[in-house]
């Protein structure tokens, strides 16, 4: 007998019907002997809703205020759901975060889990119930709702399996594993059997929306056996083969996994960002320092960093925020660095994507780079910035021809084969 959190996204708890449908799923497991916390996300397009409402009423929401209403979403379905499982004869009790208590840092909207009480979802384990777990939120030390930030019901499901000691964590989502890129944007992309850690948390931190990061992280830092899998296959699909089923993300050095040995698992991407470039800074000591340490004081995180080579005294500082943050940087710098470093102009743009090469095999390949490159040359997509790791290489294109450099990536690397 093992215990298993299975979390369920917005598709797959988008209904009443498919709210039964998890019910089913997780009566079956259930009847093989396993316990069971299941965690649910809000029903699809739910969040987004309560965001754009509480917009209507203040178009910069109040960040408490903004986390009472979107942490609303998950409690309708943990609600349904526990209905649905006690219509099926289980016993079954919800929880919301607080409730269990999922204890966050104050980061309201980015809010990270700092520990998990989880006395009372063991003892209802105990006595046989389904514990059904509100995903997405917590709460912090002066008692306020918080929120994990878009895609956190993912971390939620992992930080119950850590703190729980679960046997796995099984993310159950509208398709069936982890794909070489997003399916939506290439049909031929190849779900991978099994994926690293490292190669898992550059996808996630690069776009692939399949798994949050921090649930990645979380996942590595305390070994939680993770396993993405779809909800939207037949309830009723044995057990034993539905164990197997969709990506087991795993560690380099797992001996029971056999690795596919593909140079490149996957191409990752972004729309998420914007471009910031502050023109025609003075070229000396302090100027990267002066630029970003505000930004940093305003919590806003930057991603790809560019400085261009020195010119007559002056260079050009180039980088790049999540698109949400642009307006509030570029403030910051007109107002509280401008006058200070006497750059001559702070520009933003929205318009642009990130794409990314992801593969372990880059360690001990060399020209992945050049042949990216050249794939992108001849569709005539010009490259803003480049940036690299051991495992990854990231361009930042214009946001226009990102399927197009998907495609032909994920064609040119022949990642839809074996
Ligand atoms: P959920 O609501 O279940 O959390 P998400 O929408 O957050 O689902 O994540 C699943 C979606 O992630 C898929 O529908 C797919 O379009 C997208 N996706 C992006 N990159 C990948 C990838 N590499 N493999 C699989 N799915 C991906
Ligand atoms: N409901 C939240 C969101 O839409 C959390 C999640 O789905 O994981 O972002
Ligand atoms: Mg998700």
């Amino acid at each position: 007998m093992a215990l298993i959190v299975q979390k369920f996204g917005g598709t797959s708890v988008g209904s009443v019907e498919r709210i039964r449908n998890v019910a089913r799923r997780v009566a079956k497991w259930r009847a093989a002997g396993h316990s069971i916390v299941v965690v649910p996300s809000a029903m699809a397009g739910e969040t987004n809703r309560l965001i754009a409402l509480a917009r209507e009423i203040q178009p910069q929401p109040d960040r408490r205020e903004l986390d009472v209403v979107a942490s609303t979403g998950e409690q309708v379905t943990i609600g349904l759901l526990s209905m649905a499982l006690i219509e099926l004869g289980l016993k079954a009790r919800s929880y919301t975060g607080w409730q269990v208590k999922v204890q966050t840092d104050s980061a309201h909207a980015k809010a990270r889990i700092v520990a998990i009480e989880h006395e009372r979802l063991r003892h209802d384990l105990a006595e046989g119930y389904v514990a059904v777990v509100a995903g997405f939120q917590g709460i912090d030390t002066q008692g306020n709702i918080t929120t994990l930030g878009r895609g956190g019901s993912d971390t939620s499901a992992v930080a119950l399996a850590a703190a729980l000691k679960a046997d796995e964590c099984q993310i159950y989502t509208d398709v069936d594993g982890v794909y070489t890129t997003d399916p939506r944007i290439v049909p031929q992309a190849r779900r991978l059997k099994t994926v690293t850690f490292e190669e898992m948390l550059e996808m996630a931190s690069l776009g692939s929306k399949v798994l949050q990061i921090r649930a990645v992280e979380f996942a590595g830092k305390y070994r939680v056996r993770l396993r993405v899998l779809s909800s939207l296959t037949d309830p009723m699909l044995p057990v034993a083969e539905e164990a197997e089923a969709g990506t087991l993300i795993t560690f380099e050095d797992d001996p029971t996994m056999v690795m596919e040995k593909a140079v490149i698992s996957g191409v990752a991407f972004n729309r998420d960002e914007a471009k910031i470039t502050v023109h025609d800074v003075p070229d000396r000591p302090g100027v990267a320092y002066a630029i970003l340490g505000p930004i940093a004081e305003a919590n806003i995180d930057v991603d790809v960093i560019v400085q261009n080579v020195g010119h007559d005294g002056m260079t050009d500082l180039s980088f790049t925020v999540n698109r949400a943050d642009c307006a509030r940087a570029m403030k910051i710098l007109k107002e509280q660095v401008q006058p200070h470093i006497k750059c001559r102009e702070v520009s933003g743009d929205e318009k642009i994507a990130k794409l990314s090469l992801v593969g372990l095999g880059m360690r001990s390949h060399v020209g992945i780079a050049s042949q990216m490159f050249r794939t992108l040359a001849e569709e005539g997509i010009n490259i803003q910035m480049i940036t690299t790791s051991e495992i990854k290489i990231s361009v930042v294109i214009d946001e226009k021809y990102l399927e197009l450099a998907v495609r032909v990536l994920h064609n040119a690397f022949e990642l839809e084969r074996e």
